[in-house]
């Protein structure tokens, strides 16, 4: 239910979790990470219940990578397992998701007929392999990630992470709150300013169908059409 991303300049396994701490508001079931290391090396942590459990998991098995995104769950499809928890990932990409993607049964069916496996029962891993499959088809992680978002229906706000982009994250919004967070050298995005408060102060609220691209050196959002689209950065104040 809540959902964090971060390219930054320190490992961002810790920060990651701090952000996901100041989403618990919000409710959860589970939740999880992803990030990429230096090398370009995708790999993620996810636990059921509470955030000490990931961050247990953390302990034990680190996650080293200075960009990375964030998760907490409540489950809509899928019941609270490790298997439901987001990140969701197949081969050279991870998703975070909040919302409901409704045409998920359709899209399900036909990765499946494209011979790819779901591993999971939630909506949200139709988003990543049918990610999957666009890059695999030969499209850059920009254009896979927007072949993606033009087929999904329903209310979403989503984070997508790549193999091999240290660099790059992309976000989207339909129905459910996105933020992107300006840092000096560093970029957030976070379901609210609250997440992002350690971090920045400076935010740009996502409008409905924004998807934009995120590098460390700063945002293009783009529109529901696919236009250039100019959001303001606002200066917000919730108290780090
Ligand atoms: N529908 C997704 C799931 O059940 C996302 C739920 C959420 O918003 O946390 O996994």
């Amino acid at each position: 239910c809540g959902i964090i991303g971060i390219l930054g300049n320190h490992q961002v396994s810790p920060q990651l979790v701090e952000a996901l701490k100041r989403l618990e508001y919000r409710g959860y079931d589970s939740a999880g990470v992803a990030t990429v290391d230096d090398d370009g090396r995708l790999d993620r942590r996810r636990a059921v219940g509470k955030l000490v459990n990931l961050s247990d998991r953390l302990v034990h098995l680190p996650l080293p990578g200075h960009a990375g995104i964030g998760h907490t769950r409540w489950a809509t499809h899928g019941a609270a397992t490790e298997a439901n928890a987001h990140p969701h990932l197949s081969g050279p990409v991870a998703v975070v998701h909040n919302g409901i993607i409704e045409n998920f049964r359709e899209l399900r069916d036909e990765v499946t007929r494209l011979g790819l496996q779901p591993e999971s029962e939630t909506d949200t891993e139709t988003v990543v392999l049918l990610t999957a499959w666009h890059l695999g088809q030969g499209l850059d992680p920009i254009e896979a990630a927007r072949a993606t978002l033009a087929r999904l229906h329903g209310a979403f706000a989503l984070a997508f992470l790549f193999e091999g982009e240290t660099d790059l994250m992309i976000g989207a919004r339909k129905g459910s709150p996105l933020a992107v967070g300006h840092g000096k050298g560093e970029m957030f995005l976070g379901s609210d300013a609250i997440a992002l408060a350690p971090f920045t102060d400076r935010i740009t609220y996502l409008e409905d169908g924004d998807h934009v691209i995120i590098r460390r050196s700063g945002a293009e959002i783009f529109d529901a059409e696919g236009r250039p689209a100019n959001r303001e950065i606002q200066q917000i104040d919730v108290g780090a």
